[in-house]
């Protein structure tokens, strides 16, 4: 890889030079992307890893593939190739990269044993697997030998040939090198939630035939073994430096060609670059150092004084179908270095940033799970975060300022781009897509990690020229929310696999996956638990509850209107009261207990349930409540009876899943007692029936709701609002609130008003319809779950017995109730229940001493 990015930065920089270059290569085919090796599982087509062509069209370079050089002559300044051709050089550029090393054992020259390193190795991996099922009558079953980045890429493809794969890590955990002992784990349960088994702290110790010959089993270091009809190696490279060393320059000490800052080796004439060189010592395995090679030593064939500077580590795995990433100081052995990490093992999420001893310079970051984080942050290495660390990791990772990057900031490591460039390619290069940007400076054409913030990048810089930005949702879909949702519903598309193969590429990223999730709920296509959508949810969606500080959730149940039965108070209170659980009244007017632990979710809402409590959606992108005064029937100003418009409103739109969460107000009269105008849908009552505002709210930017219709009866409300939301729905970005939607909607509130009011598009009738069906087909999903064993299966992870206690809960007594204990906080206590004791008696002790 690292000879085609040397050509092609000399033809780049050097057009019309005078130069002319020979590249020999061992391999059969033309230089192909190894970086993306397992993509060819997608294909089964070497051409789909094909690298820039343009550069073997050039009369100056000539391509001898298949053809290894066996030896360098560097007093006479010729090579010679295994079949006997020879070419003289002026200067002499080594790149021959790696090979995959297998452990020296006992059977591992029997039929069935592979490495992972190329095409020729992929392609015979494919064939044998394909032969061996035939032969078996049954699933391959597989071994891996390392669970390193590349060795989970090859679990990732025996199972894409039908195989079963079992990881084999010497290790205490997986990716050893790149992820410490919280996401080792973390990306253990990831990978075995895929169907991989996992076996660390173990290695392959011998290799036995089976019946015919064949490899058939395993021997591992702790005496176990495991039956295997085929085993890929995956324990590490070994620079491949056999010419260089027989041409007598200097060999590092673990290997490799050593190289200086200039990448000349101990022979000034001869160069070497990637994975074959040693620089102090160590040969990188990554191709980012390999390409700033190349870089260098085009600079330097040109006169230039560039010099190679080891880039950092950073490292995304990628086509596994989990996400893990990190960079910089993953263990946090810098001298004073802090940790602060999130794990939510429930969602399988695992993030961690690393800090100097102030808690500001970002020295490292290790995510698994979701990796959204990862592209933002990586470019501030070394920089100040600029935002408190503990609020960046936090679940919904709001915390993290939007300051600008400055323009030295590495943004692409594998083709080491900075943000300086990209924004040049926008101001001066003419930029307008990410497709362009790639193209322009390289950045995000390897790995792709840096995807995220490159499209950040350029959004910023196009929005400051004026320029409409792109409205691709992601990099795996490059159309809006609103085309996607109109497709999924056209065609009736009802699974991720389904949308993604339809419309989108790859598998899917943080951004994606929960859309699309949201897209099928609001056309409900099954419940947010149900199949592989229960995979695609934000993480409090998956649960049906709000994740809170402590690790426990939050219970919300929907009180229409603010309206609670005596009854359902009652049960509401012994609920808390058995489990312990704060209370208090949220600011949506309903009432909320805090505290549960996962497991205890079914059974409080078996509870509630039984009372007629349904689930209040206080986790989704949904409504979540509709504000109300008393309006006309308890208030003498009351014009019209919000209390029960109110209701009515919260039923017919309860559960409907939307870009943003939304929220309802309606007062019975002018004076605005629930605050209407504050909200998405604001309904204000008058002597003739209700002005309809709408587009307030706006979250961090408040924004007054605007009025949209005047004097509505009854049934014209409901219609508007129907049309209103339902086109809000389908046509607002991901997380794009109503207020910011009908701001930036062509011709703003005017042109909403004739489309909602007049049907100036005449879709009223589908918008209504698609409300109407809404309707229809809600079903309460918390009543659902509990009439279904599968789904409930999810709320016990760690707990079986719903009475044990959670040993890693710890709560203080406040105020006659409980709270998440902090630290330093003389007395916890991990149940809640003796928590909430405490705390009466010490309410009780201070009335008494106040009487
Ligand atoms: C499956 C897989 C996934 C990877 N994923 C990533 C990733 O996500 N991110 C990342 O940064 N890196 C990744 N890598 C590593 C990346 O591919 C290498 O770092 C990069 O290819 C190194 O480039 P190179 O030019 O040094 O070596 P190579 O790309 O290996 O090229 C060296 C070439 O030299 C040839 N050669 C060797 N000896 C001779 C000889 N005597 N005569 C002629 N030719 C010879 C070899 O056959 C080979 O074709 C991955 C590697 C693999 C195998
Ligand atoms: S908004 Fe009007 S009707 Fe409602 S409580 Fe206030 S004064 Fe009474």
């Amino acid at each position: 890889m690292t000879a085609h990015r040397l050509v092609a930065g000399l033809r780049s920089r050097d057009p019309e030079g005078g130069w002319s270059l020979t590249v020999i290569g061992d391999e059969p085919h033309e230089p192909y992307d190894r970086v993306h090796l397992s993509e060819w599982f997608d294909a089964r087509d070497a051409q789909a890893l094909a690298l820039d062509r343009g550069v073997w069209d050039d009369p100056r370079v000539t391509l001898v593939a298949g053809d290894a050089v066996a030896s360098l002559d560097r007093t006479a300044s010729v090579v010679t190739t295994r079949s006997g051709r020879q070419v003289h050089y002026d200067r002499a550029v080594l790149a021959t990269g790696s090979w995959a090393w297998t452990p020296r054992a006992e059977g591992t020259d029997l039929p069935g044993l592979f490495t992972y390193r190329t095409l020729d190795d992929v392609e015979r991996l494919a064939e044998w697997v394909r032969l061996r099922e035939r032969a078996l009558g049954r699933a391959v079953r597989g071994v891996v030998v390392g669970g390193g980045v590349l060795g989970l890429e090859a679990a990732a493809a025996l199972q894409r040939l039908g195989a079963e794969a079992t990881v084999v890590e010497f290790a205490d955990r997986l990716m050893s090198v790149q992820l410490d002992q919280g996401g080792g784990e973390m990306l253990r349960l990831l990978i075995e939630d895929l169907g991989v088994t996992v076996r660390t702290g173990a290695g392959a110790h011998r290799f036995l035939p089976a019946g015919d010959g064949s490899v058939g089993s395993v021997e591992l270091t702790d005496g176990s073994a495991l039956p295997t009809d085929v085993v890929v190696f995956s324990v590490g490279i070994r620079p491949r430096d056999r010419v260089a060393r027989e041409a007598g320059l200097a060999i590092g000490e673990r290997g490799g060609v050593v190289v200086g800052e200039a990448c000349q080796t101990s022979d000034p004439g001869v160069w070497a670059i990637g994975e074959c060189a040693s620089v102090d010592g160590v040969c990188a395995g990554l191709v980012a150092p390999g390409n700033d090679m190349a870089d260098v030593v085009v600079d330097r064939f040109l006169g230039g004084e560039r010099v190679h500077r080891r880039a950092d580590d950073g490292t995304k795995l990628k086509g596994v179908g989990v996400e893990a990433a990190s960079f910089g100081d993953v263990n946090a052995v810098s001298a004073g270095a802090l940790e602060v990490s999130f794990v939510d093992p429930i969602h399988r999420r695992f993030r961690k940033l690393v800090l100097s001893d102030d808690a500001t310079t970002l020295l490292g970051g290790v995510f698994v799970g979701d990796i959204e984080l990862y592209s933002a942050l990586r470019p501030l290495l070394g920089r100040p975060l600029g935002a408190d660390p503990a609020a960046v990791i936090a679940p919904d990772g709001e915390g993290l300022a939007d300051t600008e990057l400055p323009d030295e900031a590495v943004v692409c490591s594998c083709n080491n781009v900075d943000a300086g460039t990209v924004r040049s390619a926008v101001t001066e290069r003419g930029c307008r897509t990410i497709g362009q940007v790639k193209e322009c400076t390289t950045a995000g054409t390897v790995c792709g990690s840096c995807v995220p913030a490159l499209t950040k990048l350029l959004n910023a810089e196009l929005s400051r020229a004026g320029v409409t930005v792109s409205d691709a949702l992601c990099e795996h879909f490059a159309m809006s929310r609103a085309t996607l949702y109109r497709l999924v519903r056209e065609e009736g598309l009802r699974t991720f696999t389904e949308v993604v193969a339809a419309h989108g590429t790859g598998r899917g990223c943080a951004v994606c996956r929960p859309t699309v999730a949201s897209i099928l709920s609001t056309l409900r296509r099954g419940h947010v638990l149900e199949g592989e959508q229960a995979a695609l949810q934000d993480t409090n969606d998956h649960v049906m509850a709000n994740l809170q500080k402590n690790g426990t959730y939050s219970v919300i149940p929907r009180m229409p209107g603010g309206e609670v039965r005596a009854d359902q108070l009652l049960e509401f209170a012994k609920v808390a009261d058995d489990f312990g659980l704060y209370v208090r009244v949220t600011g949506g007017q309903r009432l909320a207990m805090f505290g549960a632990r996962l497991d205890q979710l079914p059974e409080i809402w078996r509870r509630l349930t039984a009372v007629g409590f349904e689930s209040g959606h206080a986790y989704g992108k949904s409504l979540r409540t509709v504000k109300t005064c008393v309006g006309r029937t308890w208030c003498r100003f009351g014009v019209q009876d919000s209390s029960a418009m109110a209701v009515r409103l919260e039923l017919r739109y309860r559960g409907l899943r939307s870009p943003h969460k939304i929220k309802f107000g309606v007062s019975g009269c002018a004076r605005e007692c629930a605050e209407a105008r504050g909200k998405d849908v604001g309904i204000i009552a008058t002597h003739k029936g209700w002005n309809l505002y709408v587009g307030g709210n706006g979250g961090a930017q408040p924004a007054h709701a605007q009025l949209l219709a005047e004097d509505l009866d009854d049934e014209t409300l409901v219609r508007y609002v129907d049309r209103f939301l339902m086109l809000y729905v389908q046509e607002a970005d991901r997380l794009q609130r109503t207020a910011p939607w009908v701001a930036e909607r062509a011709g703003g509130l005017d042109e909403l008003r004739r489309v909602v009011v007049e049907d100036s598009l005449g879709i009223a009738d589908q918008l209504e319809a698609a409300m109407a069906e809404h309707v229809r087909d809600y079903e309460d999903e918390w009543g659902a779950t509990l009439a279904d064993p599968a789904k409930l299966r999810k709320f016990t992870p760690f707990v079986n017995a719903p009475e044990a206690v959670d040993g890693d809960l710890a709560f203080v007594p406040e105020r006659g109730q409980v709270r998440p204990a902090d630290e330093g906080d003389a007395v916890a206590y991990p149940d809640p229940r003796v928590a909430r004791d405490v705390a009466l008696l010490a309410a009780r002790v201070e009335l008494e001493e106040a009487r």
